[in-house]
């Protein structure tokens, strides 16, 4: 099973004492454990090849923050671009056209495209209020267009009138006249599947497709099918060009594997997954649940997000440590400059810090805006470690070799110089290190 990938990296990697960057070789060991549970969770050969590799570039390099494993971190890595590859951020169906606003459902019999026809129908008049008309355009099976009129009747939702003789597209043509006619905001046409993938099940689609013009076409797909549901989506998508994927049957899935494969070999998003019988069972598709699933490891990438996060804090708390002890360096300061750039430069700051208002004319007058903190930061970065620890290095002739270096004046390292003392004089005097340094920019 998948859901020890977290032990498998951890065999191999965590065996590793070494700290610091991840090694060409640890990695290699690691994407071989990766390969190995992708494939094992159904995803497909050239979908497992190029995520891998892709998985290994960001790795190599990567530095193990402090309080995780080397296995815990690449399990975070895998983490990160199986979202990025699912589509990080969800899409949902579009129902934003003119209406009627055709939605077809394709895809191949029992993958429970008539079910979830009925789900999204539910879906819309239940939850989005919309008013939703039903078609069957299964031309070959009675019973299933049958099937959705009774499910129509029990979600109080219409289905079309079935009217024998009729081709589908001339069925999906009378169903928008209906929808037109009827006042209807959206019309679900659940077109006929076949129990394997054929040209002419391909060639029906197409044909209903340039009759009805549909807004979304949505592949309704069994992820229990694994490779079967890739190639179906690859062909669907190249022959009749697909808008969205629906998964069915993830409830019993799992390993979520299909899901991955379906997105990276198609690039059309998963928009709906299908989590049970009941027309209830109808989900918006969440990359990060689907990712968790695959990797059985949510725990891990929270876990390393925390102790990322710390990092953050402790180094804020030495910088805070050495200003109290006065021994606020150029490092620091140019550390304060960008964390201010960060968080939207001074303006930014400024409408963050209520009491800050009264220095704003002070600022303005000192002409500080946040040009200004792009030109500091520049001059520091020409200077050597030596002089940004040891300010008092900074003589005539350096200051000069900086000044060209940053492409500024030798005045304006001056004034950066002046501001540095500035504010370590304003840090020790207050000896908490609590306030920012925008006291010490404005007696710049
Ligand atoms: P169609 O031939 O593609 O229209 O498939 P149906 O809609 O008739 O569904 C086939 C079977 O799959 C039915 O028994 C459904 O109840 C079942 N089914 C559909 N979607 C799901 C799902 O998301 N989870 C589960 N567990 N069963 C499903």
């Amino acid at each position: 099973m998948f859901d020890n990938l977290s032990e498998r990296l951890g065999g191999i990697l965590d065996r590793l004492t070494g700290r610091g960057a991840l090694t060409e070789k640890d990695v290699d060991a690691a994407m071989r454990e990766v390969r190995r549970a992708l494939l094992e969770a159904d995803v497909a050969l050239e979908v497992v090849r190029s995520f891998t590799e892709r998985v290994r570039e960001q790795a190599i390099g990567a530095t193990v923050v402090k309080s995780v494993t080397p296995g815990q971190m690449v399990v975070k890595i895998v983490h990160d671009e199986l979202v990025n590859t699912l589509g990080a951020e969800g899409q949902t169906i579009d129902v934003n056209s003119v209406p009627p606003v055709p939605i077809m459902m394709v895809g191949l019999q029992g993958s429970g495209k008539t079910t979830t026809t009925a789900k999204l129908a539910r879906r819309l008049v239940q939850r989005d209020k919309r008013k939703v008309l039903m078609a069957s355009l299964d031309v070959y099976r009675p019973a299933a267009m049958e099937q959705l009129a009774v499910l129509g009747r029990d979600l109080d939702i219409p289905t079309l009138p079935i009217v024998a003789g009729q081709q589908p597209p001339q069925i999906a043509k009378r169903a928008l006249e209906a929808g037109k006619l009827g006042g209807y905001d959206i019309v679900l046409l659940d077109t006929a599947g076949r129990t394997t993938l054929d040209e002419e099940m391909m060639a029906e689609a197409a044909a209903i497709k340039t009759a009805a013009n549909p807004h979304e076409v949505l592949l309704v797909a069994d992820s229990l099918t694994g490779q079967d549901a890739v190639n179906l989506a690859r062909s669907f998508d190249q022959r009749v060009g697909l808008t969205g994927i629906v998964l069915t049957r993830v409830d019993g899935d799992g390993r979520g594997g299909a899901a991955l494969s379906m997105r990276a070999v198609t690039g059309k998003p998963i928009k709906l997954i299908g989590t049970g019988e009941k027309t209830d069972a109808l989900e918006d598709f969440h990359p990060d649940r689907i990712a968790g699933r695959i990797l059985g490891m949510g725990d891990v990438v929270s876990l390393v997000e925390k102790a990322a996060a710390n990092i953050d804090a402790e180094k804020a708390a030495r910088t805070a440590e050495r200003m109290r002890k006065g021994q606020f360096d150029l490092n620091d300061m140019r550390e304060q400059l960008s964390q201010m750039a960060n968080m939207g430069g001074i303006s930014g700051l400024m409408g963050m810090m209520p009491g800050i208002s009264k220095m704003k004319n002070q600022i303005a007058a000192a002409g500080i805006d946040d040009r200004i903190l792009k030109r500091q930061v520049a001059i520091i970065d020409s200077m050597t470690r030596e002089e940004r620890r040891h300010p008092d290095l900074l003589k005539a002739s350096r200051k000069k070799r900086i000044a060209a270096g940053s492409g500024q004046s030798v005045e304006h390292v001056n004034k950066l110089l002046k501001m540095h003392r500035n504010m370590a004089d304003v840090m020790k005097a207050m000896g908490s290190g609590k306030r920012g340094p925008l006291a010490g920019i404005a007696q710049a």
